[in-house]
């Protein structure tokens, strides 16, 4: 088979960090709980990338356990575009040449797009949400409109996007591998060069080390 799309996961796939644990720390920096909170933070990000919470939920509560502000986002943003996975990079070429790129990810566009644009994947091939903020820079929520945003919002904006098949999903939550199994993707390669998560690698066609391996595997499709 020729694959003709590679939808990669940004959070721990296209990048090395979790980006809005990256903004959540920054906006609770001079906090003297903020271990604390990081750690619920971080607990309520685990439930939602099992799928045991759904990812509305999931924001809502984190948002409002540490409000952070635009200029956080801002500054993270910037830091993402020096965070991306090495073998991402090393391979980029090979992909460029190959397959179509596009970004599925449950992470936001203003902290995707600087990241994307270092490795020349335009705004229109990312599928992302969108903060929401109040008047005073606030960040309270995601807007409602975004092609994610919903159960299995993944899935619903590959179905949308037009994104030609067959494609291959790469990352490393269960809302990846569920593209696959809802038949959005043809091939869900996990990821795990980051984090290795069970309820991942439970469905995966291929568990991938590095980039090195999802170039591997392409390659042989394309044979
Ligand atoms: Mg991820």
């Amino acid at each position: 088979m020729r694959f003709r799309t590679l939808a990669i996961d940004f959070d721990s796939t296209l990048v090395e960090a979790e980006s809005l644990e990256m903004v959540c720390a920054k906006a609770l920096a001079e906090r003297s709980d903020a271990d604390e909170i990081m750690r619920e933070v971080q607990h309520i990000t685990n439930l939602g990338m099992d799928g045991t919470i759904p990812f509305d939920e999931s924001l809502s509560r984190r948002v409002a356990l540490v409000a952070p502000k635009r200029e956080h986002v801002e500054e993270v943003a910037k830091e993402l575009r020096e965070r991306i996975t090495k073998s991402f990079l090393t391979n980029l070429d090979f992909l460029k040449a190959n397959v179509e790129i596009a970004i599925v990810s449950h992470g936001f566009v203003e902290l995707i797009e600087p990241a994307a644009q270092r490795v020349g994947i335009p705004k229109e091939r990312i599928y992302a949400h969108t903060f929401k903020y109040d008047e005073s820079r606030t960040v309270i929520g995601a807007e409602e409109s975004s092609p994610v945003t919903g159960a299995h919002g993944k899935t619903r904006a590959l179905e949308v996007s037009g994104l030609p098949r067959p494609l291959v999903m790469v990352g490393d939550g269960y809302t990846d591998a569920e593209t696959k199994l809802l038949g959005a993707a043809d091939v869900f390669i996990a990821f795990v060069e980051h984090v290795r998560r069970e309820k991942a690698t439970a469905h995966a066609d291929v568990v991938a080390a590095s980039f090195d391996d999802v170039r591997t595997y392409l390659e042989k499709g394309a044979a």
